[in-house]
């Protein structure tokens, strides 16, 4: 079995070698679904459930196994990253350290994030919270990175709503060149709210989705912080309801125009700065060798067109 990061010094790119990852179930899992309530016996042991038991004082698993869990983390049984041993480079190679978990979002199997109830919503945030939290202060971490892929041209393997958590012991490509850019003051995401205004999708007191006009894939929304904050722990209740009930609709919207997309979650790395927001891709179209073997990317729909379709303002 290997698990390695190797580097590719032709490209300046990561590849994270994981083949115990060809092993895992796919969208017909025979035996049932392993996120489902009462299937908790399928997967790793529960590292954390919500809601808490409060009078009880019990801790998260003991919750978990009373059945009555609403959001639900355990660790990626076909992990791509792994924390075992210390993380070093040798010869372009290193072990593929760091943490990889699992959340199940919602107990009922064909519930979608589109029609979660503000409660439901609001305890996947606290589930994100949480963990990023945790992952965020264990040893050797420089970087966590949340992120969900819904439908079967998105990567997931499972048809049951959940999201992802990993920590890193480096930065990750594209977030290093966004944090690169993010610095109070010259912050190319603050600069963003005002040169795309009239590409706001939607707009509420804390939060602007918009679709950016150099979008990699039509329809792409990001959610992006009205204020220069740096990550997930510094938004307060209500920034926090302001961003779910945000992106929500936003992927309420985007699933009448493809059922597959991937969100991903942008905080700052350690000891960095950075503007909070989310990207969301559809996966409508399949990449080429345009895009593959060369680098730039074709759109086929404007950002004019998916204010459109999305329904937008004019
Ligand atoms: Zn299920
Ligand atoms: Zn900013
Ligand atoms: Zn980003």
């Amino acid at each position: 079995m290997t698990l390695e990061f190797r580097k590719d010094e032709t490209k300046g790119a990561l590849v994270v070698m994981a083949d115990e990852r060809s092993m895992r179930p796919t969208h017909g899992v025979k035996k049932g679904c392993p996120f489902c309530r009462g299937n908790e016996r399928m997967t790793p042991p529960t590292v954390f459930a919500l809601p808490y038991d409060r009078l009880r004082g019990a801790p998260a698993r003991m919750t978990a196994r009373r059945a009555g869990w609403r959001t639900r983390v355990f660790q990626n049984l076909y992990s791509a990253l792994k924390r075992k041993g210390r993380f070093a480079w040798k010869d372009g190679t290193a072990p593929a350290f760091g943490d990889h978990e699992v959340i199940v979002e919602t107990p009922r199997h064909a519930e979608l994030f589109q029609d979660y109830s503000n409660q439901q919503l609001m305890l996947l945030w606290e589930t994100y919270r949480a963990r990023y939290d945790e992952l965020r202060s264990r040893k050797d971490v420089r970087c966590v990175f949340i992120f969900k892929n819904h439908g079967a041209k998105s990567g997931a393997s499972i048809g049951h709503e959940h999201s992802q958590i990993t920590s890193w012991p480096f930065v990750p490509g594209m977030i290093a060149a966004e944090a690169a850019k993010s610095k109070k003051g010259h912050c190319v995401f603050c600069k963003l709210l005002k040169e795309e205004r009239k590409n706001v999708l939607l707009e509420s007191g804390h939060f602007v989705a918009l679709c950016p006009s150099f979008a990699h894939f039509p329809c792409e929304t990001w959610v992006i912080a009205k204020e220069h904050k740096r990550s997930i722990r510094d938004l307060n209740d209500a920034e926090a309801q302001s961003f779910m009930l945000m992106l929500q609709e936003c992927v309420r919207r985007i699933s009448g125009f493809e059922e597959s997309y991937n969100i991903a979650f942008h905080s700052a790395p350690k000891g960095a700065d950075f503007h909070f927001h989310a990207e969301i891709y559809p996966r409508k179209p399949i990449w080429g060798a345009v895009e593959l073997g060369a680098g730039p990317v074709l759109n086929t729909t404007t950002e004019r067109s998916a204010l459109a379709i999305l329904g937008g303002r004019k």
